[in-house]
């Protein structure tokens, strides 16, 4: 029966997000970079803190990290770029001047999925499947 009830869940857990929610919104700073159903937010193209987040999920990583761990420049203290991405001044794929200039435009990376990032969708697809890279 549906009840038309909604629960907003907030973790830095995405692992556990993805076990009881059915749409994930990946906030970084304030900002949501990645938004969709978990089967597509779990499923490349990844935003790259996304992807950060996954390659450092344990229970994930048994059944397959997302490729190396991915870490992130500098630390939390790292001051954010005063315009452009928020996650510039971490973002391991970052692309340069864009990046710390121009704030990202979330883009459709499939029906009901949107991703906030200057890199070409193209290239934020071939990072490898979360759940599908054996471990
Ligand atoms: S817009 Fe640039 S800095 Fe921001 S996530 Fe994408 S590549 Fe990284």
């Amino acid at each position: 029966m549906v009840r038309g009830i909604a629960y907003l869940f907030i973790s830095r857990d995405i692992g556990v997000v993805a076990h009881i929610a059915d749409r994930i919104a990946v906030m970084y700073r304030g900002a949501i970079v990645e938004e969709g159903p978990v089967e597509a937010v779990l499923a490349p193209p990844y935003h790259p803190y996304t992807q950060a987040l996954l390659s450092a999920v344990p229970l994930l990583g048994q059944r397959g990290r997302v490729g190396v761990r991915l870490r992130l420049l500098g630390d939390v203290s790292t001051p954010a770029p005063a315009r452009g991405c928020r996650f510039a001044h971490r973002c391991p794929a970052r692309l340069g001047p864009v990046c710390e200039e121009e704030a990202p435009p979330m883009r459709p990376a499939a029906p009901g999925h949107a991703i906030a990032c200057h890199r070409p969708m193209e290239e934020l697809a071939r990072a490898p499947h979360a759940l599908l890279a054996a471990g």
